[in-house]
C-alpha cells in the first residue's frame, strides 16, 4: 500500500502474519525502490529518467540532480524553489506532480509524473503551427493550470512551449518551476508550509549552504522571447507576467513562431519593450483580438484570467474539471 504524500518519500507496508495480525511499517522510498529506464532528457543540472516503482509498477519520471554541480554553480536556491513550489502545487491535472524526493551521497532525486508525450514545442515544430481547435484546447488547458498556480500564490515566470509537457492522453503538464516566484499566502501560510515536507537531510543540505527558500522579486529570470516588458523595465514580475507569456504562446501556436524574436537577446528585448511584432497573414481574427489584449505593455491593462476565459476565442470551452476529462483533438 502506498501513501503518496507530496514530497514525503514514504510508503506504508502492511504485513499480515500467520495468525492474521496486521502490522504496518512506514518505509522510506529510495533509489533502490525504482528501476531506472530510458533517459527522457537532460537539463543543465539534471538528467531526467523514466523509472518504475518496483512495488506498484507505477511509472514516473525521476529527475536526478548532481549535488556537487549544483553547489558549484550556485543553483541550490533554484532547486529549493522548484521543490517548494511543486509541493505547493500538488493537486492539479495540468501540473507535473512531485511524489517523492530522496537523495544519496551524490544526487538529489525528484520523483515526478511521467509526461510521455514530451514537450509541446516538439509538436509545434513538427506541424509548423496548430489550427484554431488545437490552439483553443491547449490554450485552455494551459490557462486552467495557470489559474490554479496563481490561486496557490505561484507565478511561473518562465512559461513557454518547452515547459508545457504532454502526458499519455496528450493533455498538458506544466513543468520547470525552478524560477517560479512564491507569493506569501497569509491565509494559507501554515498549510502551504505544512505541505513542504522537506526530507531532514535535504533541509540540512539547504541550510548548510545558507540559501533562503524564497526567490526575490527582482531578479531576471525567464527566456528572452517570452519575457514580459515589466521584467525588463522594472525588474518586477506579477501574475500578469505569466499572462503575457500566455499571449506569446497563443501567438506561437497559431503562427508557428513566437511574436518577439530577433538575432540576439538584446534585440529581442528591444522588440518586447517597443511592442514590435506582426501577425502573419491569415492569423484568425478572434485570436488576434485575444493576443492584442494580452500583449499590452502595462500589466494592469492586460486581460485577467476571467476575461480570457470569457473571450470569444475560448467560446464553447468547458472549464474546470471537465476540461481534463475531454479527449485531446488530433494534432494536424
Ligand atoms: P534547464 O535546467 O537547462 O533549464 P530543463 O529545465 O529542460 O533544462 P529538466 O527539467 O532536467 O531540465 O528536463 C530535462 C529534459 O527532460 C527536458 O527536455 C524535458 O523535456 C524532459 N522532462 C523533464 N521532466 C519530465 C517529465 N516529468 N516527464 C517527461 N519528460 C520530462
Amino acid at each position: 500500500e502506498e501513501w503518496k504524500d507530496r514530497g514525503a518519500a514514504v510508503s506504508i507496508q502492511r504485513h499480515v502474519d500467520s495468525n492474521g495480525n496486521q502490522t504496518h511499517r512506514i518505509v522510506k522510498k529510495g533509489v533502490q525502490d525504482f528501476s531506472f529506464g530510458r533517459t527522457l532528457g537532460e537539463g543543465s543540472y539534471s538528467t531526467v529518467l523514466a523509472a518504475t516503482d518496483r512495488q506498484t509498477l507505477t511509472e514516473y519520471a525521476i529527475k536526478v540532480l548532481d549535488k556537487r554541480h549544483i553547489i558549484k554553480e550556485k543553483k541550490v536556491k533554484y532547486v529549493n524553489i522548484e521543490k517548494n513550489t511543486l509541493n505547493r502545487l500538488g493537486d492539479h491535472p495540468g501540473i507535473v506532480r512531485l511524489y517523492y524526493t530522496f537523495q544519496d551521497e551524490r544526487s538529489l532525486y525528484f520523483v515526478l509524473d511521467l509526461a510521455t508525450g514530451g514537450e509541446l514545442l516538439g509538436f509545434v515544430k513538427k506541424l509548423g503551427s496548430f489550427d484554431e481547435e488545437c490552439t483553443r484546447f491547449y490554450g485552455a488547458q494551459i490557462l486552467d493550470a495557470i489559474e490554479y498556480m496563481h490561486s496557490k500564490g505561484v507565478i511561473h515566470r518562465d512559461l513557454k512551449p518547452e515547459n508545457v509537457l504532454l502526458d499519455e492522453h496528450m493533455h498538458v503538464k506544466i513543468t520547470d518551476f525552478g524560477t517560479a516566484k512564491l507569493l506569501d499566502l497569509p491565509s494559507q501560510a501554515s498549510n502551504a508550509d505544512g505541505n513542504t515536507q522537506l526530507d531532514r537531510r535535504e533541509q540540512d543540505f539547504a541550510n548548510n549552504i545558507g540559501i533562503p527558500n524564497h526567490e526575490r522579486a527582482n531578479s531576471f529570470v525567464g527566456t528572452a522571447e517570452y519575457v514580459s516588458p515589466e521584467l525588463l523595465t522594472d525588474k518586477s514580475a506579477c501574475k500578469g507576467s505569466d499572462l503575457w507569456a500566455f499571449g506569446c504562446i497563443i501567438f506561437q501556436l497559431l503562427a508557428g513562431r513566437p511574436p518577439f524574436k530577433a538575432g540576439n537577446e538584446y534585440q529581442t528585448f528591444q522588440k518586447i519593450v517597443n511592442l514590435e511584432y506582426q501577425f502573419p497573414p491569415g492569423f484568425p481574427k478572434v485570436a488576434r483580438d485575444l493576443v492584442e489584449r494580452l500583449l499590452v505593455l502595462d500589466p494592469t491593462k492586460r486581460l485577467n484570467i476571467e476575461n480570457i476565459k470569457s473571450h470569444p476565442f475560448f467560446e464553447g470551452v468547458l472549464w474546470g474539471k471537465r476540461l481534463w476529462k475531454q479527449k485531446a483533438p488530433r494534432l494536424k
